[in-house]
């Protein structure tokens, strides 16, 4: 039997104990000290999924203060020209540095928007096996095929925004994803307000930012079961400032995600952290930090797996380091390694 304990993430919140395993699965979950030497103390937690990446900008050396539309917007924005100066290799190195330093902060997957047609998403699939990968098509006309050939690799399409895009375009592309059972997703009124009615109209499976979204088109997501993903970091370098405790008042469901890999580190206690910051100043309260951080990002990939640790689920596990008593912000402050159970393996995975 393996012990993991500390502050263990149950579906009746977090409780002080342990977790015991036996056989690659989750055989006991008691408050407590534990009956024997744990392998790792901390928040113990299923991995974290981070819910919005762009992972392989991660080697671009951004200077302070620019536009959105500058930085990001296709094709002209400074990532996008640096992107396609990326010969393979530095592309692969930027990928797979990425990943593991986001595996060793105690994700377990990350949805990435992927640029770069069927080839981008080739890439991002050869290094990192458990990448969620959102390809975006090359072709400024709506072709079939290309959207059938990135499917084929990746789990669904994101776009960038309606704003950028003809609308015609994106509903063809949407209605291909639905029609393959696959993801569909966009950034959604980042920068300006956008129509909201026409963006749920596709059916996306969660929409990215909503910094600048009426009331009322959070409530429409909210009444729509779609789930809002925020950027803190992201949103704070444009100054932009999310309205996170609507969006809960409201009833959506947040998850959080480090957006750029040039701009975030891969790490949910940063971006958590952020979170945080923003959601106390508009009179949240710390506890609404648990849901986003931890259960959100997983509720949106994972239906047929558990969010919280209950008996009899695989083993699959992250533990986050804090130090002294357990507190939320001490494991938000935590920078160390996060350490995960492997339940095939049976024991630690090194990063
Ligand atoms: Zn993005």
């Amino acid at each position: 039997m393996d012990v993991l304990n500390g502050s263990v993430l149950t579906v009746d919140g977090i409780i002080d104990g342990y977790v015991c395993i036996e056989n690659g699965k989750v055989a006991a979950v008691e408050e407590g000290k534990p009956p024997e030497k744990p392998l790792a103390s901390g928040m113990v937690i299923p991995p974290m999924v981070n819910a919005h990446t762009h992972c392989a900008d991660a080697g671009l050396k951004v200077p302070p203060g620019m536009a959105v539309e500058d930085l990001v917007a296709p094709p002209n924005g400074l990532k996008h020209v640096y992107l396609k100066g990326l010969d393979d290799r530095a592309l692969e190195k930027n990928i797979t540095e990425y990943a593991r330093s986001s595996f060793s902060n105690g994700i377990g997957a990350f949805i990435d928007f992927r640029e770069g047609g069927e080839k981008g998403c080739r890439v991002l699939r050869k290094a990192v096996r458990e990448a969620v990968i959102m390809g975006r098509p090359l072709s400024e006309e709506y072709d079939e095929h290309e959207i059938s050939r990135i499917l084929d690799v990746a789990d669904g399409i994101g776009l960038s925004s309606i704003s950028d895009m003809d609308h015609r375009y994106i509903e063809k592309i949407a209605d291909q994803v639905r029609t393959r059972g696959k993801l569909f997703s966009l950034h959604a009124s980042e920068r300006i307000r956008e129509d909201i009615d026409f963006i749920l109209s596709l059916d996306p499976a969660f929409v990215i930012h909503m910094t600048e979204a009426a009331d009322s088109d959070i409530l429409k997501c909210a009444e729509s079961e779609v789930p809002i993903v925020v950027c803190a970091r992201s949103n704070m370098y444009y100054r932009k400032t999310p309205p996170v405790k609507k969006m809960l008042a409201f009833g959506a469901d947040i998850a959080l995600g480090t957006d750029n890999a040039m701009m975030g580190s891969p790490d949910m206690r940063a971006e958590a952290s952020a979170f945080r910051d923003i959601l106390l100043s508009q009179g949240g309260t710390l506890d609404d930090v648990i849901g986003p951080m931890f259960s959100n990002g997983r509720k949106i990939l994972y239906t047929h797996k558990k969010v919280h640790i209950s008996v009899g689920m695989p083993a699959d596990l992250t533990v986050l380091p804090y130090s002294g008593e357990f507190s939320m912000d001490g494991v938000l402050r935590e920078r160390g390694k996060a350490f995960r159970y492997d339940p095939k393996r049976r024991n630690s995975i090194e990063f």
